[in-house]
């Protein structure tokens, strides 16, 4: 009998949590076929795209799992950068990790491919987070600033070393500033130089932080990191990094041996060459079953889909709890379709934002029956640590 083929394409959380959902599914219904279940990533590694910041603010930081270490044992992994798809044919292309083009058919494919990080033209200078080399480059370019800071004479040369400015005061933003805070008071201390002297800056380009929640939280949030040693602009962007000066919207300058851009997701480029139907924004255009239109057996999720809620008309957020949520319903939406029964449809994931102030420091914001309910403290930072690991499969 052929098998039932089920590739699922990315193995960042909406990929990994498909597989675990799909796998669970399958393998504990009665009618259902048995599915050979194929995850396909460019890289051997899952990576923990949440905590970049990690790696930036810390030496030797971890944020990769093994995908092999993830995954159940009868879910086969095949390293490989998909390319194209012929979904009339049901198959999909591939350069696996010899470099060979390949192709493979499918009975159902999950696309799960991600985003990619923001960044600025080239001329702008500074160093965005967009992945794992530029985190470490965040982090040599601020020891080697410390480096020259303890030689330096010139005392306003000294504190232009020792600030970091960070451009982008989304989550991404808020947490990066606030672990380099923390990171950079900790090495200067070790290095016996003026703890005061080390200055971060967060830039945000809106009135206040956090705006898709209560002016409490963003109130609070900037309490906060304030306290962490952060210091928030509102209302600027950063325009350029030039020579270590920074120009500012507002038409000031601020002096910074480093400047982090954190600007937020783009569509994975990789899409408009795959020949599924895309949203003006550059997304997978789905149903409310995850469904690509008229190319049966074929799913988004994730930051690679655009995904409205049918009752609110709202899309969904990129972010890792809407990708994990929208992963453990596409596999009841696969077995319905299988079972030609009514598939699930999407439903929003209720307001619930989690944000990392550095090491041990969290808080979280959740909003249920109209009240605001926010945990800081060790609840916050628990719930925090708790989001983090549970997005990628983690205890
Ligand atoms: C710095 C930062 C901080 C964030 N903080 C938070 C947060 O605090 N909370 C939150 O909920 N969300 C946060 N997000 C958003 C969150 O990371 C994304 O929503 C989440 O990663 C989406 O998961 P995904 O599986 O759709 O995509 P991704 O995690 O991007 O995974 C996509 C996977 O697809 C693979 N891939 C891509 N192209 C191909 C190809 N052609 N062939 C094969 N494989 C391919 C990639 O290698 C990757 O493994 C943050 C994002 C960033 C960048």
């Amino acid at each position: 009998m052929k098998e039932t083929r089920c590739i699922v394409v990315g193995g960042g959380y909406a990929g990994i949590n498909a597989v675990k959902a799909i796998e669970k599914a399958f393998g504990s219904r009665e009618g259902l076929p048995t599915l050979r279940i194929i995850l396909m990533d460019k890289h051997p590694y899952h990576l923990r795209k949440v905590l970049l910041f990690k790696p930036a603010a810390v030496e030797n930081e971890e944020i990769t799992v093994p995908l092999a270490r993830l995954l159940p044992q009868d879910v086969d992994f095949v390293q490989a950068t998909v390319t194209g798809i012929e979904s009339d044919a049901r198959r999909v292309h591939y350069v696996n990790n010899q470099g060979n083009e390949q192709v493979m058919e499918y009975d159902i494919l999950v696309l799960a491919a991600g985003s990619i990080i923001r960044q600025p033209d080239s001329e702008k200078g500074g160093i965005a987070l967009t992945g794992l080399a530029a985190a470490q480059s965040i982090r040599e370019t601020w020891r080697a600033n410390l480096r020259k800071a303890t030689k330096m004479e010139d005392r306003a040369e000294r504190e232009r070393l020792m600030t970091i400015t960070v451009a982008g005061a989304g989550i991404s933003g808020i947490e990066t500033s606030a672990e380099l805070a923390y990171a950079a008071r900790e090495d200067v201390n070790a290095l016996g130089l003026e703890p005061n002297a080390v200055a971060v800056k967060l830039i945000n380009a809106n009135n206040r932080l956090f705006p898709d929640g209560p002016v409490k939280v963003g109130t609070k949030l900037e309490r906060m990191l304030e306290a962490g040693g952060v210091t928030v602009l509102h209302n600027r962007k950063v325009l350029q990094e030039k020579d270590g000066v920074l120009t500012l919207s507002d038409g000031s300058i601020i002096p910074s041996g480093l400047c982090v851009w954190t600007l937020g997701l783009l569509p994975n480029p990789m899409l408009s060459g795959l020949g599924v139907p895309l949203t003006a924004d550059g997304y997978i255009a789905v149903d409310a079953s995850y469904r690509v239109q008229r190319a049966p057996g074929l799913y988004a999720i994730g930051d690679c889909a655009e995904i409205i809620d049918p009752a609110s008309g709202l899309a969904d957020g990129k972010t890792c709890k809407e990708a994990t949520a929208q992963a453990s319903r596409l596999a009841q939406v696969i077995a319905a379709d299988l079972m030609g029964r009514p598939a699930p449809t999407h439903k929003r994931f209720m307001d619930f934002f989690c944000f990392g102030l550095g090491p041990q420091r969290g808080m979280a914001w959740t909003r249920a029956w109209g009240i605001d309910m926010i945990f800081t403290g060790k609840l916050g930072w628990r719930l925090r640590e708790f989001t983090w690991k549970s997005a990628s499969l983690l205890k």
